[in-house]
C-alpha cells in the first residue's frame, strides 16, 4: 500500500473510531501517520483479486469483531492486525504458486535467481496471479476423456483397429470372441501347454531323447483351454 491508499484506509478508520480521529487532529499528525503505516504495510496490497482481498474490508472486519467481543481489550486498529490479517491470503498466494522457468539466461546466475525471486516477491504481495501449472498438469485425463475412452475400451479408434487386424490375427480374433459375448481361450493359462494368459498355445515337439525340436506358436488354442474359458465365462455370467 502507498500513502494515497494508506490515506484512504485511515479515512475509513476515522469514521468508525474516534480514537483514530483524534491522532490525525492536525496535519503533522496525520501525515506521520500516513507515513509510518504505509512503511509498516510497503508489502501489504490494498487490493489483490487473485485472493479476494481488499485491505479496506480487513480493517471493517476488525471493528466488527471487537464489537462483538466487548469484554477483549478493544484498541484502535495498527498496522499489525492488518498484517495479520493479510498473512493467511499470502500463504494461500504461495502454496497455489510454482515457480515458472525464468526467462534469463540459465548461465547467468544473478539474473536468474533474481528473476526467480522477483516472481515470488510479485505473487506474495499480491501484484501477479500465482503460475498455477502443476494444478493443469495434476491428476489424470478429463472426466470426459476418461468416460469415452472407458465407453470405447483403447485409445485406438475403431477404423485403425479394423486396419490392424490382418497384421494381427490372434488378437483379433480374440477381440472378435470377446464381441461376440464368446469364451476367450487367450483370457486364460492354457493347462495344457502351460500357455500363460495372453500369450498363444505353444505345439511343442520333442524328440525321443526329449529334447526340445520345435515350439512354434499354435494358431488355434488347444481344446482344453478353450474349454476351461468358456467355464469361467459361464461362472461369470
Ligand atoms: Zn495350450
Amino acid at each position: 500500500m502507498d500513502r494515497q491508499h494508506v490515506a484512504a484506509l485511515l479515512n475509513f478508520c476515522a469514521t468508525v473510531d474516534s480514537r483514530v480521529r483524534r491522532s490525525m487532529a492536525t496535519q503533522e499528525q496525520a501525515a506521520a501517520t500516513i507515513r509510518s503505516w504505509a512503511e509498516a504495510l510497503a508489502h501489504v496490497p490494498a487490493v489483490a483479486d487473485t485472493v479476494d482481498w481488499d485491505a479496506s474490508r480487513a480493517a471493517r472486519r476488525y471493528y466488527e469483531q471487537a464489537h462483538g467481543d466487548r469484554s477483549a481489550q478493544f484498541r484502535p486498529i495498527e498496522p499489525a492486525d492488518l498484517l495479520a490479517a493479510w498473512a493467511p491470503y499470502r500463504a494461500e498466494l504461495m502454496n497455489r504458486h510454482t515457480d515458472p522457468l525464468p526467462t534469463a539466461d540459465p548461465d547467468d546466475v544473478v539474473a536468474w535467481r533474481a528473476e526467480l525471486l522477483g516472481t515470488r516477491h510479485a505473487v506474495a504481495h499480491g501484484q501477479q496471479p500465482p503460475s498455477e501449472h502443476r494444478a493443469l498438469t495434476a491428476g489424470g485425463p478429463h472426466p470426459d476423456v476418461e468416460a469415452r475412452l472407458r465407453a470405447i475400451g483403447s485409445c485406438i479408434p475403431a477404423a485403425a483397429r479394423a486396419e490392424l487386424a490382418r497384421y494381427r490375427p490372434t488378437r483379433a480374433a480374440r477381440e472378435a470372441a470377446v464381441a461376440a459375448g464368446q469364451p476367450d481361450p487367450l483370457g486364460v493359462r492354457c493347462d495344457w501347454c502351460q500357455a500363460p494368459a495372453g500369450q498363444p498355445c505353444r505345439s511343442r515337439r520333442t524328440r525321443p531323447d526329449g529334447s526340445v525340436r520345435s515350439n512354434a506358436h499354435r494358431a488355434r488354442p488347444h481344446p482344453s483351454r478353450v474349454d476351461l474359458a468358456a467355464a469361467r465365462l459361464a461362472t461369470a455370467v
